[in-house]
């Protein structure tokens, strides 16, 4: 794949968070150094559905998907994109003294309107002076070439990420989550984004049912192969009111332990270049929604037996690349 023409990175040097102590390149850390501040994300709902839920490719969503269970998403809709930044800014600041944001359009599918519509709604996010930067989280069969090109336009004003919902490269994994697309879906979007000036990153869940460790590697490699920029790791949980959660009910499907998602994320990061932001390493749902695992609920025990894995193969990051 060729290499981008413009580089979302900044000043951040992909090898500094090893010169840092760290075991994995978090995106706390890209933040810190490209912007000289503590960063947080600011999560807004603008309401748009998803073409896996309204019919236009099924109507039941993926089989982990009750968009209810999104975190914030689930109240604010009814908000103007203006207010719920306002209000989030407010919030967020009161509870951990940050500054500086960047708005995250995380429920649902977040190209999946109209571009002037899209115009609007990033428009609204990135005009607030304490927002420094955009997320959008979208599927990868959501983008027009409209739509990619707003995003190139925002990118030549703010930082800029999208977020492909990939989850698996693996099509037979990818149709028992009903994602309504496959792997050369996302291969061929990637295609399309680069060279934009934004970032281009992937949500990946690891501990899907029919998937081995090999399995898990080849995606890892696939994503390296591919140059992606950022990767957020989901452990496979249960909510309510899913597909999923009957068939773990049924016992049909075995959720990760523990100890067998840690490995995994290990395996999986040792197989990712050192360049490669990590958005998220764990997943994570409301107590009212969470089925299982429970131990996801605990992200910080989570991270501390994932550095201490690493520590223990006396490995990081990129180790295998
Ligand atoms: S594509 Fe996203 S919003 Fe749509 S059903 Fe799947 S997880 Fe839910």
């Amino acid at each position: 794949m060729a290499s981008t023409k413009k580089s979302p990175e900044g000043h951040c040097k992909p090898t500094d968070w090893r010169s840092a102590g760290l075991l994995w390149f978090s995106r706390n850390f890209f933040w810190r150094k490209k912007f000289g501040h503590r960063i947080w994300r600011v999560s807004v709902d603008a309401g748009l559905g998803c073409p896996n839920r309204d019919g236009t490719l099924g109507t039941g969503g993926c089989v982990f998907c009750n968009p209810e269970s999104f975190s914030l998403g689930r109240r604010s809709a009814s908000k103007s994109i203006s207010q719920q930044i306002e209000e989030g800014i407010r919030r967020l600041k009161a509870r951990y003294g940050v500054d500086r944001f960047v708005a995250y359009f995380q429920p649902g599918s977040n190209t999946y309107a109209t571009v002037e519509h899209l115009r609007s709604i990033y428009q609204q996010a990135i005009a607030h002076p304490k927002v420094v930067g955009l997320i959008v989280g979208t599927r990868p069969d959501c983008v027009s070439e409209e739509c990619l090109d707003l995003l190139a336009e925002l990118a030549g004003r703010t930082w800029v990420s999208v977020e492909y919902g990939l989850q698996s490269i693996h099509d037979r994994s990818l149709k028992w989550m009903h994602r309504g697309h496959d792997y050369e879906t996302f291969v061929e979007t990637v295609r399309r984004s680069r060279g934009r000036g934004f970032e281009i990153g992937a949500h990946v869940i690891l501990g899907l049912p029919d998937e081995s460790t090999e399995d898990i590697l080849s995606t890892a490699r696939e994503l390296a192969r591919l140059e992606i920029n950022s990767v957020k790791l989901h452990n496979l949980h249960a909510v309510v009111n899913t597909p999923l959660a009957d068939m773990v009910a049924s016992g049909e499907v075995r959720l990760p332990q523990f100890d067998q998602y840690v490995g995994y994320v290990v395996d999986f990061l040792e197989e990712l270049p050192v360049s490669c932001v990590i958005d998220r390493l764990v997943g994570n749902a409301p107590s009212e929604y969470l089925i299982g695992p429970s131990w996801c609920a605990d992200k910080s025990a989570v991270l501390a037996a994932i550095e201490a894995e690493f520590r223990r193969r006396g490995t990081c990051q990129g180790h295998a690349t």
